[in-house]
């Protein structure tokens, strides 16, 4: 069984360039169609159940803007 994960995207440091968009395994990112940050880009965001701690989009992130964490099972529980 695959980890379960979630992203945790600085909206700051995000300028939208979507790489972590088109790494994903999963396609569980998206840039926030109806969000903006305070540079003016549409920040990247998990936007739905899937993630499996891969950290790819962490990695290939140029502004270092994305955290991974990896549920546990007792996180998955209080999730
Ligand atoms: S850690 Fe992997 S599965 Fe999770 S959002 Fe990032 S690229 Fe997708
Ligand atoms: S790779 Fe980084 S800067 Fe580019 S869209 Fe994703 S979070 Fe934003």
């Amino acid at each position: 069984m695959p980890a379960k994960g979630k992203i945790v995207v600085n909206d700051f440091y995000c300028k939208a360039c979507g790489l972590c968009v088109s790494v994903c395994p999963t396609q569980v990112i998206q840039l926030a169609p109806e969000r903006l940050n305070v540079r003016g880009y549409h920040p990247a965001e998990q936007f739905q159940d899937g993630c499996i701690a891969c950290a790819t989009c962490a990695m290939v992130c140029p502004d270092a803007a994305i955290t991974v964490y990896r549920l546990t099972p007792v996180a998955e529980q209080e999730a």
